[in-house]
This record gives structure tokens, C-alpha cells and sequence, in this order.
């Protein structure tokens, strides 16, 4: 049996702003890597369904994908969505409210986003509809207070537009901390998304569950082998040592730049 590959994308554009240009995947391979997938013959499940796994609820199929998406951006509409729905793909789209066309208060650059209006007919066709932060900042530097209104910020909005509940969250960056993962089930989301370029296991934690980050420099050989369940590590339940001191070294320098200003 295969370890669950949790596939993480941004933005599918041919011609990408240079910030995000190295987080792109032009249409063509992505198409091509879609119909990979479908191939696989691996059977795609929901982010709800990876999460409720994670959390002791049903067991998921042998050799199960997801597929997810953060930010917003516009391409997911006119690009994503139309390819998904033309093979039947579930996928679930993880949205920084804050960078929502066309009021922008996130510290993501400048790029076409989806509208509200876009989400909430994605959220009518079937994707499901996550949340991503509103201003999109690395949640394990923020004081307690902004870590709450990163959570409940684009919880309150997402809900308020779509009229259900939206219990499911991606951390920018990938970023979280104990006091991260905490607020986030205090804030009632059944389960997070992390970053960590792994399978997620078993027993994953269902508040930081692992993905693997598909971009322009991902080559078919990888892609290839993720479906068939080598070419990354198995994510450990646990935080590793490294983990923690590369957030002890971006919260000093968060601090710092916090000084600076
Ligand atoms: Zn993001």
C-alpha cells in the first residue's frame, strides 16, 4: 500500500508574476499531471475525508491522493475547476481572504485573485472550501492575538459568504507551532494542512497533516514516483529538532523587523 500523497498547489499560469513564479506549474504539465493521477488509477479523496482519517474516523482507500490548492488565485476558476470537473476530481481550495479580489490586506504580492464571488460558485460546484489566513503571515511568529485573528478572521468571512460551516485550515507557509495547532482546534477547525514535502502517515497529526508542494522545478520523474509512493520520506507524527530551531530563528528575526519598524 502507497502512503497518502497530499498534493499542494498555488497558482497554474503560464505567464506567472516572478514572485510566485518559482510556486507556478504552467497548464500543460498540469494538465499532464492530472491525467497522471487519473491513470495511477489511485482513488482521490477529499481534504475532509484525509482529515477525519486523521482524526480516528473511517480509514481512508488504499493508495488515496488529494489534491489542494492555497491562496486563491484567479487561474483556480478558468483553469483548475474546468479540469477537475472534466475527470471528476474532488480538490479543496485553501483561500487567504485577505488577498481576495478586489480588497487586498494580505502580504501576498500582486497577482489575479479570485473574487468572493468566484469562491462562493466554486463552493456551489463542488470544491471545497478551506481557509488560508487573511493577511497570510507565518502564524508561529504572531503573538497569541494575531494567531486568533489569522484563524477566525477568514473562518467568520468564508462562512458568512458560503452560509455552512468551513472546517478545515491551511498555515501559510506551512508554518505552526504547539500554540498554533491549539488555537486552531480552539478556533473549531476539525483539522490543518501543513507543508513538511512528505507522505502524510496514519497517524499523522490531524493539525498538521503533511503535503507534498508541487512546482515548476517538480520534474516528471518526481511527480512520477510520488504516485507511485517513493521519491519523498514518510512525515513523522512528531516535530522534528530542525523544525524547532528554524522557528527560533524566524521568530528572532520576526521580532526584529518588528524593532526595525
Ligand atoms: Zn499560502
Amino acid at each position: 500500500m502507497n502512503p497518502l500523497a497530499v498534493l499542494l498547489y498555488h497558482t497554474i499560469n503560464d505567464d506567472p508574476p516572478s514572485w510566485v513564479a518559482p510556486f507556478s506549474v504552467s497548464t500543460r504539465t498540469f494538465l499532464g499531471q492530472l491525467d497522471a493521477v487519473v491513470d495511477s488509477g489511485r482513488p482521490i479523496v477529499t481534504a475532509s475525508q484525509v482529515v477525519a482519517s486523521r482524526r480516528g474516523g473511517p480509514a481512508l482507500p488504499p493508495d488515496a491522493v488529494a489534491l489542494t490548492f492555497d491562496d486563491g488565485f484567479r487561474d483556480f476558476a478558468h483553469t483548475v475547476a474546468p479540469a477537475l470537473a472534466a475527470r471528476s476530481l474532488p480538490a479543496a481550495l485553501f483561500v487567504t481572504t485577505g488577498a481576495l479580489h478586489p480588497h487586498r490586506r494580505s502580504v501576498l504580492g500582486d497577482a489575479p485573485m479570485l473574487s468572493m464571488d468566484d469562491v462562493v460558485c466554486l463552493d456551489q460546484e463542488g470544491i471545497e472550501i478551506c481557509s488560508h489566513a487573511h493577511v497570510h503571515e507565518q502564524l508561529d511568529t504572531l503573538p497569541s492575538q494575531r494567531i486568533t485573528q489569522e484563524l477566525l478572521i477568514p473562518k467568520t468571512i468564508l462562512e458568512e459568504a458560503l452560509g455552512h460551516a468551513v472546517s478545515l485550515y491551511a498555515y501559510p507557509y506551512g508554518y505552526s507551532s504547539l500554540e498554533v495547532r491549539n488555537q486552531t482546534r480552539h478556533t473549531g477547525y476539525l483539522g490543518a494542512f501543513a507543508v513538511r514535502n512528505a507522505f502524510s502517515p496514519e497517524d499523522d497529526d490531524p493539525y498538521r497533516i503533511a503535503r507534498l508542494m508541487v512546482c515548476r522545478d517538480t520534474s516528471p520523474e518526481t511527480f512520477a514516483s510520488w504516485l507511485s509512493g517513493t521519491g519523498a520520506p514518510t512525515a513523522s507524527a512528531h516535530e522534528q529538532p530542525q523544525t524547532m530551531l528554524w522557528r527560533q530563528y524566524r521568530r528572532s528575526r520576526a521580532r526584529l523587523h518588528a524593532v526595525r519598524r
